[in-house]
């Protein structure tokens, strides 16, 4: 634990804050957060953590300002609203933004906050439900090497592998990569996975032999079992993917480098989005697959395993 942070406001308990939130104040934080919706406060509030009432309130004796929210727009308004952060938290607080988001908007947003006297760092994450559950997060953090190594004992609370990427915004530019990469790895098992059926081969057993050879993956562990049992329950949400696709498309484009398969993907991302399958888990790319093939997509949404 670092000796200069001791209280920590969490703002947004979704399927990745509240877990994170937990780790936080079982490792002794003294942990208060907030949400939109009271679902997520549950396990904080068990692990000793506190509720608020609104953001005002979470932040107010904060030394570091958690926020995992869905989008730019969000983070935004926790920030920049009336009662927001950037109005209600104490001079030379620590924000940590782990939400994934636009680079642009994180630098002007960390520029904002500086001209107030706040410190902050943009911390997106990778590893998914399973790593948010496990602390076992990937977090690629932008910002000051001074706020890094202030805000690195609360990190690694959360984190396996915590790296300082570089100035404010890079940790988003980082993530956003991540999300090219992993999309398009998804998107390649649905399409082994429907090619394997076509021939009735014993899929589980072929995924086994697969994921011993090169062509395993961290995807392939964790999102094999949702694509044999059809299980689509999120996990990321294929509506958030869309939002990270835009995001790397369009900064590869301002950036002039090309990008072909990122954009592919991005189309069957928004595809699986426009034909009603925004809620269900990144895995279920499986259904476009299916959609394109003529097969009947499967329905159920629940865990199995
Ligand atoms: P989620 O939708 O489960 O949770 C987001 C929470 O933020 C919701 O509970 C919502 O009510 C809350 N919220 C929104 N606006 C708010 C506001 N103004 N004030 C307070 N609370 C607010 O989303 P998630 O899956 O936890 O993802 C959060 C971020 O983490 C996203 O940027 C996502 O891209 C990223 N991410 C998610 C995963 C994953 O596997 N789910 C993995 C890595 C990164």
């Amino acid at each position: 634990m670092s000796p200069s942070i001791q209280k920590i406001a969490m703002i947004g308990l979704g399927i990745m804050g509240s877990p994170m939130a937990v780790h936080l104040a079982n490792a002794g934080y003294d942990v208060t957060g907030f949400d939109l919706s009271p679902q997520g406060i549950e396990p904080l509030v068990d692990a000793g953590g506190r509720a608020a009432g609104s953001s005002a309130e979470a932040v107010a004796d904060a030394d570091v300002v958690c926020i995992m929210v869905p989008d730019s727009p969000d983070v935004k308004a926790v920030l920049t609203d009336e009662g927001g952060v950037l109005a209600s938290a104490k001079a030379g607080a620590l924000i940590i933004d782990f939400s994934s988001i636009r680079p642009d908007v994180t630098a002007e947003l960390a520029q904002q906050a500086a001209g107030l006297g706040f410190r902050y760092l943009d911390a997106p994450v990778s590893g998914g439900e399973a790593g948010a559950k496990n602390a076992a997060l990937s977090i690629m953090v932008g910002g000051s090497g001074e706020d890094f190594e202030a805000a690195k004992p609360l990190l690694d609370v959360v984190g396996k592998t915590v790296v300082h990427v570089g100035p404010s915004g890079s940790g988003q530019t980082v993530k956003a990569a991540n999300q090219l990469i992993v999309a398009a790895n998804i998107q390649a098992l649905s399409e082994a996975v429907i090619f394997l059926e076509a021939y009735g081969v014993d899929t589980k057993a072929a995924l086994e032999v697969l994921g011993g050879g090169l062509a395993g993956s961290k995807v392939l562990d964790q999102k094999k079992a949702n694509m044999l049992s059809r299980s689509f329950e999120p996990g990321f949400r294929i509506d958030l993917h869309h939002k990270d696709m835009g995001i790397v498309t369009s900064a590869a484009r301002e950036a002039g480098v090309a990008v072909p398969l990122g954009a592919l993907v991005a189309q069957l991302v928004g595809s699986a989005r426009a034909a009603g399958d925004g809620n269900l888990d990144h895995s279920a790319l499986l259904r476009g697959v299916e959609r394109l093939s003529g097969l009947a997509t499967s329905t159920s949404t629940t865990k199995e395993n």
